[in-house]
């Protein structure tokens, strides 16, 4: 199952989430210690995306390869800062596709959005959401994949006005409640806010004066990091971090 982060703080070299720390999230790509579900590494492809300051939406690398393989990426990460950051790296579920568009952080405006973990039964088990969806979403998905379909599901609502917790946490309980056993860590954010969920897999926050980070796995071993029970709903700014029930 997937790994994911998000960052929001003072800006910071990629580096620093991705490679740096001794449990960054590309050691977490091929030495993760808490996939639950099953898949052992997280070799299937990665993304990467980040809010530059005054940009319109954010930026986002992503590709089909695990990420230890770009040979690009860090000196990419060295010479790139950002105070708002979502990566994630991908171990395909069984079936679905290996392919550069499966792999989150998926993307619409300002938003980037990741899932990690499965929906039971997808497609036919969530094909009563997928119904109120507009023709031209299914039809431009990303990926035929459970992940790329959360993201649709989720994106319909924060379009038709929804407010992003609520959206999120809607999803997630929809979806639980259509194919039991799915496991859905969701992650979203704007480059201002993140949302999170945690159902079925890890998920840590650091919470520090001035910055968030949210972690499938603790990046290191400092103490701040605190692990974030199942069926919690993750609000966080920098600095800021609220957890409630789902
Ligand atoms: N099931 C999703 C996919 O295959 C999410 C990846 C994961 O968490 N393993 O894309």
């Amino acid at each position: 199952m997937c790994r994911h982060l998000g960052y929001l703080g003072p800006p910071v070299p990629l580096k620093d989430l991705l490679f740096d720390p001794p449990h960054a999230l590309a050691t977490q790509a091929w030495a993760p210690r808490d996939m639950r579900g099953g898949g052992t590494i997280n070799a299937d492809g990665f993304g990467v995306g980040w809010w530059p300051p005054g940009a319109a939406a954010p930026v986002r690398h992503r590709s089909a390869m695990p990420i230890w393989t770009d040979a690009s990426l860090p000196l990419l990460a060295a010479a790139t800062t950002a105070g708002a950051v979502l990566a994630a790296v991908r171990s395909a579920t069984v079936g679905m596709p290996v392919v550069e568009t499966a792999a989150a952080p998926f993307t619409d405006g300002r938003w980037l959005f990741s899932h990690n973990g499965v929906v039971r039964g997808w497609p036919s088990a969530v094909a009563a959401q997928a119904r109120d969806l507009p023709v031209e979403d299914l039809l431009t998905l990303d990926a035929p994949t459970d992940s790329a379909t959360l993201w649709a599901l989720v994106r319909g609502k924060l379009r038709a006005g929804e407010p992003p917790a609520k959206a999120v946490a809607a999803v997630v309980t929809e979806v639980a409640a259509a194919a039991p056993g799915s496991r859905l860590n969701l992650l979203l954010g704007d480059g201002d806010r993140m949302i999170a969920t945690t159902l079925g897999h890890a998920l840590s926050v650091r919470s520090l004066r001035d910055s968030t980070l949210i972690s499938s796995e603790p990046l290191d071993p400092g103490p701040a990091w605190q692990p974030v029970p199942d069926g919690r709903l993750v609000v966080a700014t920098a600095g800021r971090v609220e957890i409630t029930p789902l």
